[in-house]
């Protein structure tokens, strides 16, 4: 049962994850060396957190081809299921792993927003899982309403997505809640929104692979986290992360960020070097 990874290029342990969605920013290489630069001081400091930045992917090659830390690696914010052929303007996972991606951002709200069906998602989840890439699933609802409609759909975007994956393939997923109304919005979903919402996905997670794996299922929140909302967020206990967007370009938001997170107690507690 998975309570962490070992990042691919080294020994190091790792429970707890910043998922880094620099979404189509910043507009040069030079400006995204800058971030990365950043990045790379600010992760370095950390024991515990793995940084998963996800570039748009004409800067993937550049930042991953000479990156040898251990505190960072590298996703695709989308990517195509097909492995090569005729598809115009299409770049495939094989290709986004090819210069340095292990791992892929699916479902995500913005990618939905564009027309990506749910059918469209679970290809590319597959595509990814076929590489042994890993995954941030994202899932969250539109919107609340006093009914609790939400927590229904949570449901049925968890087991759509990990139907019929083998263990060794679920192992590979964490799932990022994400609420959409919390996404680039002024404010993140209160702490008790998430707490709530984690213990809700822990039971369908317990119902459908039972409490030993439910407990220890990374589940990252996304939504508006900054500095002054991390702390907070992680004090539930039920969090191993975030998916940041805005704040993932800001490097004295991300240190904040990453600081509050490596020293979170966070669920399966247990970690070693
Ligand atoms: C996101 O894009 O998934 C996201 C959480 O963005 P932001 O942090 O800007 O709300």
């Amino acid at each position: 049962m998975k309570t962490g990874v070992e990042n691919q290029k080294q020994s190091v342990f790792i429970d707890r994850y910043a998922v880094f969605n620099w979404k189509m920013n910043p507009a040069t290489l030079a400006e995204s060396d800058d971030i990365f630069d950043a990045l790379k001081k600010a992760s370095a400091k950390m024991r515990k957190t793995l940084s998963v930045v996800c570039p748009p992917s004409v800067f993937l090659d550049h930042l991953a081809w000479d990156y040898k830390g251990k505190r960072i690696a590298f996703g695709a914010q989308d990517g195509f299921h097909e492995e090569k052929g005729s598809w115009t303007g299409q770049v495939s996972y094989n290709q986004l792993k090819h210069v340095g991606a292990n791992w892929a951002i699916i479902n995500h709200s913005e990618r939905k927003k564009l027309g990506e069906q749910k059918e469209n998602g679970r290809r590319k989840m597959d595509a990814c899982l076929k590489l042994g890439m890993n995954i941030v699933l994202c899932i969250g609802e539109d919107a609340r309403d006093t009914q609790g409609t939400h927590f229904k759909f949570i449901e049925e975007e968890i087991r759509y997505f990990l139907r019929g994956l083998e263990d060794a393939d679920r192992e590979k997923v964490i799932i990022a809640y994400e609420p959409i109304w919390a996404i680039g919005a002024s404010h993140s979903a209160s702490s008790h929104d998430v707490h709530e919402m984690c213990l809700y996905i822990r039971k369908i997670l317990t119902l459908l692979y039972g409490s030993d794996v439910a407990r220890v299922f990374p589940l990252l929140y996304g939504g508006s986290v900054d500095d002054t909302n991390a702390s907070h967020l992680l004090d539930n206990g039920q969090l191993s992360g975030f998916l940041i967007g805005r704040a993932s370009l800001d490097p004295s938001q991300f240190e904040a960020i990453l600081t509050a997170l490596d020293k979170a107690v966070i669920p399966h507690g247990v970690s070693s070097e």
